[in-house]
C-alpha cells in the first residue's frame, strides 16, 4: 500500500523521507514550482546550525535519492474516492495532466498562509516579519538605533510570530547592536527551545515589556523600525481539500486533530494523517517531531498486510433500512456508504468497516432501529439491565 503526502514543505518531506526509508512507495505532491515551504524564507531558524535553505536542500537532495518516492510540483489533488487502506485520488498536475494514484493512507501537509495585520496608519517604519526576513536574508539594512516588535497587535500572536519575534530580536540585537524592545501583552514560550531563545535574548539586552493597548503612531516617533507580525492563516485552498478529503477543520480553519486524548495527528478519518503547521502552531523543533510522528503512524498502518477492524463496529440491517440516509450525513467518520443488495432488490446503508471508529452516533440516531453496534446489540444491553 502506498502512501499520499500533501504539501512539499518541510512537514511533507520529513514524512516522506522516513516512509522512503522504510520502503514504502510514496506519491507527494506540491503545489508550487518548488519544494520547501515556508522555511525557503527565512534567514535563520533558532538552533538549527546552518540556513533554512541549505537544510531544505539538504533534506530534498535527501528525499530525491529515493527511487520509491515520486514527487510532483505544480501539482494538486482534485479528488478522493475509498477509505482506509483503499484509497483512489485524481491528481492535476501541471494545470492540466490528470493522473490517478491508489493508496493506503494520506498525510495532509499544506501549512500555513499570512496576511497582514490592519494598521490604521500608513508608514515606511512599520514592517512586518516576512520583510524583515528578506532584508536581513540580502543584507538591506543599513543603520538601526532602536527596533521596537510589537505583539498581540490584532490579537495575541501565534507561537509561530513569537518565536520570530525572539529569533530576529536576538539577531538585531547581535548583529546591529540596536536597542531592541520587545511590547507585548502575553509573550508565549512554550515550544521547544522556547525559553532558552527567551532567556539569549534577554541575556543579550533585549528589553521586553507587557503592554496593553498602544497607540502605534506614539510608538512610531520613539523607533526606526516597528515590526508587527503577521496573522497566520490556514494554507489557501484548505477548505477546498477539507471537502475533497471529507476531514474537520476548527474555528480558525485549520484541520483539526481527531480528539485530543488521542494521537494528535489523527483526523477524524482512519488513514489520513496531518503532518505540521496545517494543524499545530508551532516552530521548526516541534514540526519535525510532529512530522516524524504523523510518519509512524501512517508507516504502522500500511505496514501490515491487511487493514485491522476494530471490535466494536457498526452494522445495518439492510432489510429494516429505510434509506433515509440520516447515518450516512451524520457519520463523523465517513465509514457510511449506500450500496445496492441485489439479495433484497434495493439500496440500503452499508457501514465501511475499515473506516469505523465504532462511535455508535449512527445507531443512536437510526429511527427505523437498522443499525447496532456490535458487542452492544440491544438485545445484549437489555439483558446487563434486567
Ligand atoms: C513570518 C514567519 C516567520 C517564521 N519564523 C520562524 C522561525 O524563526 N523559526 C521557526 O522554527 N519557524 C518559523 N516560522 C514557521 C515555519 O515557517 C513553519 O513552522 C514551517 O515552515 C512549517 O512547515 P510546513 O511544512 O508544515 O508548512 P509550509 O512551510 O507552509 O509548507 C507547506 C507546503 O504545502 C504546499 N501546499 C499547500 N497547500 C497545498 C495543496 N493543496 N496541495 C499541494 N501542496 C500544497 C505549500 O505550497 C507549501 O510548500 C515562521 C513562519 C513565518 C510565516
Ligand atoms: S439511518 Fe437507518 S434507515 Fe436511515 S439510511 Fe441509515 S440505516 Fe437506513
Ligand atoms: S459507529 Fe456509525 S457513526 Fe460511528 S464511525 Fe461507525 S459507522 Fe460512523
Amino acid at each position: 500500500m502506498s502512501i499520499l503526502i500533501i504539501g512539499g514543505g518541510i512537514a511533507g518531506i520529513t514524512a516522506a523521507i522516513y516512509l522512503g526509508e522504510q520502503g514504502h512507495k510514496v506519491t507527494l505532491i506540491e503545489r508550487g514550482e518548488i519544494m520547501g515551504g515556508r522555511l525557503n524564507n527565512l534567514f535563520s531558524v533558532y538552533g538549527l546550525d546552518i540556513s533554512p535553505k541549505d537544510f531544505m536542500c539538504e533534506q530534498v537532495s535527501k528525499l530525491k535519492e529515493f527511487s520509491n518516492v515520486d514527487i510532483f510540483t505544480c501539482a494538486e489533488l482534485i479528488e478522493t474516492k475509498g477509505h482506509v487502506g483503499n484509497f483512489n485520488s485524481k491528481l492535476k498536475i501541471n494545470n492540466s495532466k490528470l493522473r490517478e494514484v491508489k493508496h493506503g493512507a494520506v498525510i495532509i501537509a499544506t501549512g500555513i498562509d499570512v496576511s497582514a495585520p490592519k494598521i490604521d496608519c500608513n508608514s515606511q517604519k512599520i514592517i512586518n516579519h516576512t520583510r524583515l526576513e528578506d532584508y536581513i536574508a540580502n543584507n538591506k539594512i543599513r543603520r538601526l538605533s532602536k527596533v521596537i516588535f510589537l505583539c498581540d497587535f490584532d490579537k495575541e500572536d501565534s507561537q509561530i510570530i513569537a518565536l520570530s519575534t525572539l529569533k530576529n530580536a536576538l539577531l538585531l540585537r547581535e548583529k546591529l547592536r540596536c536597542e531592541v524592545s520587545v511590547l507585548s501583552r502575553n509573550i508565549k514560550v512554550a515550544g521547544k527551545n522556547f525559553e532558552q531563545l527567551y532567556t539569549a535574548a534577554r541575556e543579550k539586552g533585549v528589553v521586553f515589556s507587557t503592554v496593553d493597548g498602544i497607540a502605534v503612531k506614539d510608538l512610531l516617533l520613539k523607533c526606526d523600525w516597528l515590526i508587527i507580525g503577521e496573522n497566520i492563516l490556514p494554507s489557501q485552498g484548505t477548505e477546498e481539500l477539507s471537502v475533497i478529503l471529507g476531514v474537520e477543520r476548527d474555528k480558525q480553519g485549520f484541520f483539526q486533530n481527531n480528539n485530543v486524548h488521542f494521537m494528535p495527528n489523527l483526523s477524524n478519518r482512519k488513514g489520513i494523517f496531518f503532518a505540521g503547521a496545517c494543524h499545530i502552531d508551532a516552530g521548526l523543533n516541534d514540526i519535525l517531531d510532529d512530522s516524524l510522528t504523523a510518519a509512524y503512524a501512517a508507516h504502522n498502518l500500511v505496514a501490515k498486510s491487511a487493514i485491522e477492524i476494530g471490535e466494536k463496529t457498526a452494522e445495518v440491517d439492510e432489510e429494516k433500512c429505510a434509506l433515509c440516509l440520516t447515518c450516512l450525513r451524520s457519520c463523523p467518520h465517513k465509514a457510511i456508504d449506500i450500496e445496492f443488495s441485489r439479495e433484497l432488490g434495493k439500496k440500503a446503508a452499508k457501514i465501511i468497516e475499515e473506516a469505523c471508529f465504532g462511535c455508535g452516533i449512527c445507531t443512536s440516531l437510526c429511527s427505523s432501529s437498522a443499525i447496532e453496534l456490535r458487542e452492544y446489540e440491544d438485545e445484549k444491553i437489555l439483558k446487563l439491565i434486567r
